[in-house]
């Protein structure tokens, strides 16, 4: 044998036909972990079948062998009892036949590639591993050869989808195609934010189309872990996360922060959002845009005498009736209480925005079907148009607050247009705000008194104390004015205070003079009951260190308090009536009560409101209604004032109804202090 055979670097060798092994370089004896070849060719040919590992590897060379007169790459684990054991060899073998065929012999290499098989047998074994780490966190693993397509997906990863194991194909397009078309975009941004070094990680959140056609939100987390001399990605592996839980959390929380649960429409905040958009939008197109605030008139009766229940009901089904009004791309949204806005995009001209606000009205008014009962409101609404009335949402939101607010003073059941004179007055009311501040320690404010006239004597044993304000520079400003002003500021509660002090002396005045049984009734505000001063003496309390009984002072009260479920409302009235005090209805009939709910509380006087009075006439309906109403009152036990009698015949048909007491312009204006004195001197 050639210098060549001896001197190989790996082992080669040459066998008789029959197999028996005939010659072996230095190599392969050493390989085998002999000293002489002559020792090796003992052991192999004693037991050639022992060597491999698994013994039926050589049946399977010598049939290779036979069949294809060659082999390469035939990898195998043998025995190499004097050296560690077991070693890795790679071999390649052919056999060398004479001119007719005739088998001679066979020869071979065997390498010696233990090193590197295991270093690769064990970077697969970590890799799997730790693939199977992965997928024991319940995620599903890709790992995707980049320049070639080639991508495997684990299991789960084909599981999360709906897909069975042999359903996806190997190629990264399988789950990429599936993407959702509004997350690819995003997807190969952050692709390639990785890809070119500028994020140690590759992170992504997009949908995937699963097997039965529903979308999956994943979590994808991936790395390159191999890249080419240029520095190209050639393979990256990473996972995907289910993370449709969170994603439905999250859109819940979006949900819930952007709508109103009660009636599923968009909520202030998203209005917000809503109209931001419409104004960009309607800034592009050039059209116009109208913002509408709903306001459902007497809903907060409804609620307080049918239960919040059915108020709920009720809301549900105005926002409904709201929402077929308008067209599909207007926004209707719930404002909180019975507060709609709706931004009207599609209507163009005031012609056709009025169309809408009658058929929202018309539809507003008619029966509500609450359970067993059918329930009546209306709705008031205001209206600003974009661009003509302002450009700043802020503004528009004002502007149809404003205007709503003028249909609620017109009467209910109506809409208004925003005009820039509301904006004045609404400006007025404002600075009246201010003013009204300094109003009490500057002493702007004085009673004035309008006898209570006992219609049979003649007699007057009773006077109604009204506040008046001198402004320093309008003037006299009217109650109807600054009342609502000292509500919704909060101020009426020491303006009534001092109402109810400056009233109790004047009594007591009074009482020396007119008789024991003279009586001042003041008008109590609600937001005086429902925020008592409770640092405050009771009036009572205040009556009796003053030495003077309870019945000195009447207590006007409206309607819409007896309605308050609340108790400490209930527990006020009481506490008035124990000490003696007597409570008195004011404007009965414009409110929701009848005359059911006074049987709730111990009234005394009901005053009749002065526009069932004005119209009082021979055989009118208010001359019914009246006449009804005094005869159900004095059959709860209590006496009746009809307001603002200007006649001679409206008093004769009131004491022919047999009403107790009238007030009005007949008798007598409200009067200062000195002038009430002068006429109490002239009546009998
Ligand atoms: P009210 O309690 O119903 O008072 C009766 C109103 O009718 C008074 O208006 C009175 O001047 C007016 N009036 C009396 N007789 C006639 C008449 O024959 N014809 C007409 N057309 N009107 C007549 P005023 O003084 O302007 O007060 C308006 C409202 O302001 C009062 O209505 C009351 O609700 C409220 N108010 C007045 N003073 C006070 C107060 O001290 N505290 C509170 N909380 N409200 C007050
Ligand atoms: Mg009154
Ligand atoms: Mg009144």
């Amino acid at each position: 044998m050639s210098t060549l055979f001896e001197f190989l670097p790996i082992g080669a060798y040459r066998t008789n036909p029959s197999g028996a092994v005939l010659r072996a370089n230095s190599a392969l004896v050493r390989m085998n972990g002999y000293e002489t070849e002559a020792q090796w060719l003992e052991a192999i040919n004693t037991d050639s079948d022992a060597w491999y590992v698994d013994p039926r590897r050589r049946k399977e060379l010598r049939e290779m062998l036979d069949r294809d007169g060659a082999i390469i790459n035939f990898v195998s684990e043998v025995q190499s009892p004097r050296r560690s054991g077991q070693i890795w060899v790679r071999e390649a073998a052919h056999a060398v036949r004479d001119a007719d065929g005739t088998l001679l012999y066979y020869e071979g290499t065997i390498e010696d590639i233990t090193a590197n098989h295991l270093a690769q047998l064990a970077l697969t074994q970590s890799e799997e591993r730790w693939k199977l780490a992965l997928e024991s966190t319940g995620d599903g693993v890709w790992d995707w050869y980049v320049q070639t397509g080639v991508e495997f997906y684990s299991r789960r990863c084909k599981e999360i989808y709906g897909f069975a194991e042999d359903e996806v194909a190997d190629r990264s397009d399988a789950l990429d195609g599936r993407t959702h078309p509004d997350d690819v975009a995003q997807m190969q941004r952050d692709r390639e934010t990785h890809f070119t070094g500028k994020a140690e990680t590759y992170t992504n959140e997009h949908r995937i189309l699963c097997k039965d056609g529903s979308w999956k939100w994943v979590l994808t987390r991936g790395m390159v872990i191999s890249r080419d001399a240029q520095g190209q990605p050639l393979r990256m592996i990473g996972t995907h996360t289910d993370i449709s839980a969170r994603k439905e959390a999250e859109a819940q929380v979006w949900k819930q922060a952007h709508f109103d649960a009660l009636t599923g429409l968009p909520n202030r905040r998203m209005l917000r959002q809503r109209l931001d958009n419409a104004i960009r939008r309607s800034q592009q197109s050039n059209q116009q845009l109208a913002i509408l605030f709903v306001d459902l008139d007497h809903f907060k009766e409804v609620n307080d005498t049918l239960g919040h229940d059915n108020g709920d009901l009720l809301l549900v089904q105005a926002a409904q009736r709201i929402f077929d009004c308008v067209g599909v791309n207007d926004t209707v949204a719930r404002m909180g209480g019975d507060e709609f806005t709706v931004v009207l995009c599609e209507a163009q001209g005031s012609e056709q925005v009025e169309a809408i606000l009658h058929r929202m009205l018309g539809s507003l008014a008619s029966a509500f079907p609450l359970g067993a009962e059918q329930v009546f409101v209306s709705a008031s609404i205001g209206v600003a148009l974009y661009p003509q009335n302002a450009t700043l949402v802020e503004e528009l939101l004002k502007h149809a607050d404003q205007a709503l607010y003028v249909a609620k003073g017109g009467g209910r059941n109506r809409f208004s247009f925003f005009t820039p004179s509301m904006q004045e007055t609404a400006q007025l009311r404002a600075r009246l705000a201010a003013d009204l501040r300094l109003a009490l320690s500057q002493q702007q404010f004085e009673l004035v008194y309008q006898p209570i006239v006992h219609l049979a004597s003649g007699g007057v044993h009773k006077a109604e104390a009204l506040l008046r304000w001198h402004h320093p520079q309008r003037g006299a400003v009217s109650p109807a004015q600054f009342i609502p002003i000292a509500e919704s500021t909060g101020l009426i509660i020491a303006i009534g205070e001092w109402v109810f002090q400056q009233a109790a002396q004047q009594v007591a005045q009074w009482r020396t003079r007119y008789g024991v049984d003279f009586q001042i009734s003041v008008n109590k505000s609600p937001v005086q009951f429902h925020r008592p001063d409770k640092n405050q003496q009771t009036w009572g309390a205040q009556l009796q260190s003053m030495g003077l009984d309870g019945t000195s002072i009447a207590v006007e009260i409206t309607e819409g308090l007896l309605l308050d479920t609340n108790d400490d409302v209930a527990q006020q009235l009481h506490t008035l009536r124990a000490a003696g005090i007597a409570i008195s209805l004011d404007d009965f009939g414009t409110g929701y009560s009848s005359l059911t709910y006074l049987q709730r509380i111990d009234i005394d006087f009901i005053k009749i409101d002065q526009s069932f009075v004005c119209n009082l006439k021979p055989a009118s309906t208010d001359l019914a209604v009246c006449k009804a109403i005094i005869l159900l009152a004095h059959d709860l036990g209590m006496r009746v004032v009809a307001e603002g009698v200007e006649t001679a015949e409206q008093r004769d048909l009131l004491v022919a109804a047999g009403c107790d007491f009238g007030q009005g312009y007949l008798f007598a204006r409200p009067m200062a202090v000195a002038a009430f004195e002068d006429y109490m001197g002239r009546t009998p």
